[in-house]
């Protein structure tokens, strides 16, 4: 007859075998469950591979056989969005009343600047692209050679790696809108300088303005740390809820960053789930202090010595 003891020893034994057990049943569930929808992020993507479309064969009929119907036309997908576990988007309800005539005024005003060099070396000006209709804005730094050449922001490899992450939070592409800092490009992809930033900020603060959206996701280094005045570096930004305007802003890494280091994957996975949970609840998550600003205020004026754009 075991005593007592051997009686408790046993029995927490047992406790203890079936916390392991369960604990790493959770983290096996957790990590296919994060496999499935971050992993998406980077399929197709790496070497850019053109779709190929798929070819009918050509058969031969039987003499005598029927002829061959035409196959019946298939309506096109409505969404191209693949199914999540998200709930759909909140609709933008914060626009401006004429919010479309502000924007095109804007745009139209930024399409004949002149106001920094790079109206010398670009073939277009990059305002914007995207309905607006679910209140989250999408901020990189500059239009690279693809968007130069195409008008439109984040369209090269960078640009169809965004469109994944934001798939991967149940939104379309198209419902969201995205834009940057510089509207132009500047040579070689090289930093904005702090003279052109100063220049162009005031097209997004614009745009920022006449949208008001319920969140602003800063994409990479220098689009967070121009907007948040600050000189942190965007690992220590990343993840973070900040104020810009009295608007929330989480900043991320940029998708090109993505590329070069696919290991960036689930932190980025991280940030866009935040991202998505302040779009459903605002009063969910609290915003953090602005860097160099108060606590949940504005941020302080401009200035352009404290861009730390790396140069
Ligand atoms: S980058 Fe901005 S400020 Fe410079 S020319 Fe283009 S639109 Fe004007």
């Amino acid at each position: 007859m075991p005593s007592s003891d051997d009686r408790a020893l046993l029995s927490r034994f047992l406790q203890d075998a079936i916390r392991r057990e369960l604990r790493a049943g959770v983290s096996h569930w957790e990590n296919a469950a994060w496999n499935k929808a971050a992993g998406t992020f980077l399929e197709g993507t790496a070497a850019g591979a053109p779709r190929v479309a798929r070819v009918a064969r050509a058969t031969r009929a039987e003499p005598g056989a029927e002829p061959e119907r035409e196959p019946e036309a298939v309506a096109p997908a409505a969404r191209k969005t693949k199914p999540t576990a998200f709930n759909p988007p909140p609709k933008a309800a914060g626009r401006a009343r004429d919010w479309k005539k502000q924007l095109a005024a804007v745009g139209a005003e930024a399409a004949e600047c002149r106001k920094c060099p790079l109206c010398e070396t670009r073939n277009s000006v990059v305002f914007e692209t995207g309905t607006a209709s679910v209140p989250l804005v999408f901020v990189g730094e500059a239009p690279g050679r693809d968007e130069d050449l195409q008008g439109l922001p984040f369209v090269g490899r960078a640009g169809q790696l965004l469109t994944k992450i934001i798939e991967a939070i149940g939104i379309d592409r198209e419902d969201v809108y995205i834009c940057n800092i510089l509207k132009c490009r500047p040579p070689n992809n090289r930093d904005p300088l702090p003279e052109e930033v100063e220049q162009c900020l005031p097209y997004l603060e614009r745009q920022l303005e006449i949208l008001n959206p319920r969140v602003i996701c800063a994409l990479g280094r220098i689009a967070a740390q121009v907007l948040l005045q600050t000189k942190t570096p965007i690992g220590k930004l990343r993840g973070r809820v900040f104020l810009y305007n009295g608007r929330k802003l989480v900043p991320t890494y940029h998708p090109a960053a993505l590329l070069r280091n696919p290991d960036l994957k689930r932190t980025v996975w991280e940030d866009v789930q935040l991202v998505r949970r302040i779009l459903d609840d605002p009063e969910s998550v609290p915003p953090d202090a602005p860097p160099g600003g108060a606590p949940g205020g504005a941020p302080p004026p401009r200035r352009v010595d404290d861009l730390n754009l790396g140069i």
